[in-house]
């Protein structure tokens, strides 16, 4: 594609990214067929090849409208049309400097500014997330049905402790909304990766990675968050952790990302080492060694598998959860459309109510189509956006291979004098 950016955008490294993303594209439209929302709408302006045209027309200089603003709102951020897209175009680093400009060349209504701050302000920032969730959750049976549907049950979880200490340790990232809303995941997470000889490392002052802030364009913010985590990270760093595990797959692309995100920045070479040893949980765990260690589910325990857009097109990892989930005997019941959002994509479901709910209920149908017994996902916001809706418990898929660690014992076999193994 053509493009005429102006000078001093160009001058910028952030303008230099865009313009070459837009050059990659050709136009041709593939991407159309695999994005949830033109699907849902049918608009050329809900699909990325023409969000790509309004992005480029505001970088261009024209003046944006409250049209393109909602059209880009729509936008799950939900990658897609990048596994799709045969030109490789970066849709989704576009789309932050699209929406980056249109925030600071056309503010949006005060009502909307303060949502968008509200949620920044308590989101991220547990101390204020949890009591106010709490409030919520003692309040729920009080509450008429509809609304009580929009609150997530409590969960609770027996906390991880143990005396065995490994040669190989990890850094674990619990995260922001993670330990209220499902404190279970990190627990099952530190059980099931001591039973296979790896020892967690939590950071007690790391806290949210910052894709809320970025996705709501605060960008500042954001560095703030990634900045409070690598100080947090660097000394278990410095002393050898073999990686940064992320357990929630709408975190992990971010702690991905921040090489690049602080690349000019005077902490470009830490970040560039934290953006190193990321990993998605699921690339931390070895099938064959699971599958040593762990017990098999031999009851054929139907499962089928939200595999969120964070996991297959975010970071490119398809088929491993599932391949894994087989082997310890589970059935993998068909998923039809797997490629396609939950809708739940961070803030969307609360932003964009109207079109996540479509997603979500659509999404459920697909799962629900094959009658497993359980639904098993990879990202706590696609867990909670789904589960007051499903017929069938939703669950991360470590807390499964929980269930399969033998009891009393732990990865040598011997008994586990504290936590009796899970
Ligand atoms: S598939 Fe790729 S090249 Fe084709 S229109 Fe979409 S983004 Fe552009
Ligand atoms: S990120 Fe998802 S919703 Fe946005 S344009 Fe791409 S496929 Fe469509």
């Amino acid at each position: 594609m053509q493009t005429a950016l102006p000078k001093d955008l160009l001058s910028t490294a952030t303008g230099q990214v865009a313009d070459e993303i837009l050059r990659n594209c050709v136009h041709c439209g593939f991407c159309n067929a695999t994005c949830p929302t033109y699907q849902l709408t049918g608009d050329e302006l809900d699909g990325p090849r023409g969000r790509i045209y309004q992005i480029k027309q505001v970088l261009e200089g024209k003046a944006p409208t409250e049209r393109n603003r909602l059209h880009l709102d729509r936008c799950l951020t939900c990658r897609a049309c990048e596994t799709t897209c045969p030109s490789g175009v970066d849709y989704h680093l576009l789309l932050d400097t699209g929406r980056e400009i249109i925030e600071e060349r056309l503010p949006r209504r005060l009502a909307a500014r303060l949502l968008r701050r509200a949620l920044r302000l308590v989101l991220p920032r547990p101390a204020r997330f949890t009591p106010l969730l709490r409030l919520g959750q003692y309040a729920r049976p009080l509450l008429p049905a509809v609304l009580r549907k929009r609150i997530p049950a409590r969960h609770r979880a027996v906390a991880f402790r143990t005396t065995t200490t490994h040669t190989r340790s990890m850094l674990l990232l619990e995260g922001c909304v993670q330990p209220a809303l499902a404190p279970q995941i990190n627990a099952a997470t530190r059980r099931v990766l001591d039973a296979l000889g790896i020892n967690t490392l939590v950071a007690a002052s790391a806290g949210c990675c910052g894709a809320l802030s970025q996705h709501l364009s605060a960008t500042a913010e954001a560095r703030a968050f990634m900045r409070n985590n690598i100080d947090a990270w660097w000394p278990a760093i410095e002393k050898g952790a073999e990686a940064i595990i992320v357990t929630a797959s709408g975190c992990a692309p971010m702690v991905k990302d921040y090489g690049r995100l602080l690349q000019e920045t005077d902490y470009a070479n830490k970040a560039a080492r934290v953006s190193a040893l990321a990993r998605d949980l699921s690339e931390v765990i070895d099938i064959e060694a699971a599958a040593r260690v762990l017990l098999h589910s031999d009851a054929g325990q139907k499962i089928a598998f939200h595999s969120p857009c964070t996991l297959q097109h975010g970071q490119g990892i398809r088929g491993v959860v599932e391949r894994l989930l087989e082997r310890l005997g589970y059935v993998l019941t068909p998923v039809t459309d797997s490629h396609l959002c939950c809708g739940s994509a961070g803030t969307y479901s609360i932003l964009q109510p109207g079109m996540a709910t479509v997603l979500r209920d659509n999404k459920l149908q697909a799962l629900q189509s094959g009658k497993p017994d359980l639904i098993a996902t990879a990202n706590i916001g696609c867990l909670v956006h789904m589960e007051n809706q499903a017929d069938v418990p939703v669950k991360h898929w470590i807390e499964l291979l929980e269930t399969l660690i033998p009891r009393g014992t732990h990865d040598n076999g011997q008994a586990d004098p504290v936590t009796g193994a899970g």
